[in-house]
């Protein structure tokens, strides 16, 4: 028989039992629920990155009324979304029960950050170029 150390008397109880024969108090459940668990860091990160501006991360995290409502202004225009993102990268990002992402990697988020960055460098790159040649063309 296993047994374990009861957390409010510290009784030596048996590891199946749900009450402390000792103290009477009830054993804190232990979740076997694989759904009870923050969602994986590497999915809501790609998520964030390719339907962001749909909310997937929001709904595949739980957080359903954050995920509609970025559904229905297309993450904010965006902003939002890749604000979400950003906290991915940086595990600040919260699930609906306010838990960070399973299985963070601080390499792979910094590389993710850094790649979303060429895009709008890209783009801030074209825009001065062309005010830049209206500049010189006047
Ligand atoms: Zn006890």
């Amino acid at each position: 028989m296993s047994t374990k150390i009861c957390p409010h008397c510290g009784a030596e109880i048996d590891s199946e039992a749900a009450r402390c024969y000792n103290c009477k108090n009830w054993l804190e459940e232990i979740s076997t629920n694989t759904n009870d668990k923050p969602q994986e860091f590497i999915p809501t990160l790609l998520f964030a990155y390719f339907w962001g501006i749909f909310g997937i991360h929001r709904f595949y995290t739980g957080s359903i009324g954050i995920g509609v409502a970025q559904l229905l202004t297309f993450g904010g225009c965006g902003i939002w979304a890749y604000a979400d993102f950003i906290m991915i990268c940086f595990n600040k990002f919260k699930d609906a029960q306010g838990r960070n992402l399973r299985n963070f990697d601080q390499n792979i988020g910094v590389v993710a950050f850094v790649l979303s960055l060429i895009p709008l460098v890209i783009i801030l790159f074209l825009i001065t170029t062309v005010v830049g040649l209206l500049a010189v063309a006047k």
